[in-house]
């Protein structure tokens, strides 16, 4: 309202100087009392409609702008970062504990046997499960990290803290995720489990965020063939010992 009072007010000063000065340019008959009042009048009816318009064309442009940006950035499904989001994100996290030379964790999060459940009560229920356990995700991590579904049923987190808070968190996702009943239709629920490969990443000048992520990919192969259903941590790896493992690789 404010914005198209000035506007009007803007646009009253502007046709009654622009009247007069073609009125004298073109030697048009001005009539001093009643062509002022006349402009006043007809710019004051006009204005307030176009810029009311233009205003509101404005804001609904903003809107839409604001959900794109969220379409683009977050996940619908789960409300968690998208992939890219997720990577561009923990980039910008990794560079500035480089220079600050501070380590960081990350994990990535694979829900085990997902195919089965699918196949066996549908990709609907998949979804439940993966919509599940999106919220357990954000109830833990949401005010301290970075967290985003890099994959159809992997997820990862960017950790900016010390060893045993993350221990701590991770043994209350495992907890939570066990608690998890996920209803059926018929009255009933399932319940999951997920695998974590983790790696601390102590040396962020040396080992680079892609690298971390594959690191902790390696410690989440070993939790998937180890039995599933834990948490794995890699230590610093030097040297590859092992061909690197699926997991990352089916992804790309
Ligand atoms: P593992 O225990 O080793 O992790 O086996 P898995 O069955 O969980 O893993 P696999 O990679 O074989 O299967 C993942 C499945 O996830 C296959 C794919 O159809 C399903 N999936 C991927 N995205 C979605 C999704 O958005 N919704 C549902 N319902 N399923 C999905
Ligand atoms: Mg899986
Ligand atoms: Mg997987």
């Amino acid at each position: 309202i404010k914005t198209v009072v000035l506007i009007t007010l803007l646009a009253i000063t502007i046709a009654e100087v622009l009247t007069f000065v073609i009125s004298k340019l073109f030697s048009f008959p001005y009539n001093t009392q009643s062509t002022p009042i006349i402009v006043f009048l007809v710019t004051l009816i006009i204005t307030p409609l176009i810029a009311g318009y233009l205003i509101k064309l404005l804001i609904f442009l903003d809107q839409k702008e604001e959900k794109m940006f969220l379409l683009a950035t977050y996940d619908s499904m789960t409300k968690l970062l998208r992939r890219q989001a997720f990577f561009k994100r923990s980039l910008t996290l990794h560079n500035k504990l480089k220079e600050e030379e501070k380590s960081y964790f990350v994990a990535i999060v694979d829900i085990d046997h997902f195919k089965a459940i699918n196949d066996t009560h549908g990709h609907a229920h998949g979804d439940e499960v993966l919509i599940n356990f999106g919220s357990i995700m954000l109830t833990i991590f949401r005010d301290d990290y970075i967290i985003g579904r890099i994959g159809g049923e992997e997820f990862a987190i960017m950790m900016d803290a010390k060893e045993e808070t993350v221990q701590k968190q991770i043994d209350t996702l495992h907890r939570l995720v066990a608690a998890a009943k996920v209803p059926l239709n018929n009255g009933g629920h399932t319940q999951y489990t997920v695998s974590v490969g983790m790696f601390e990443n102590k040396t962020p000048k040396i080992i680079s965020f892609d690298k971390a992520l594959s690191h902790a990919d390696d410690a989440l192969y070993d939790a998937k063939v180890s039995g599933k259903n834990k948490t794995v941590k890699k230590n610093v790896v030097y040297a590859e010992t092992k061909p690197k493992s699926p997991y990352l690789r089916s992804r790309e």
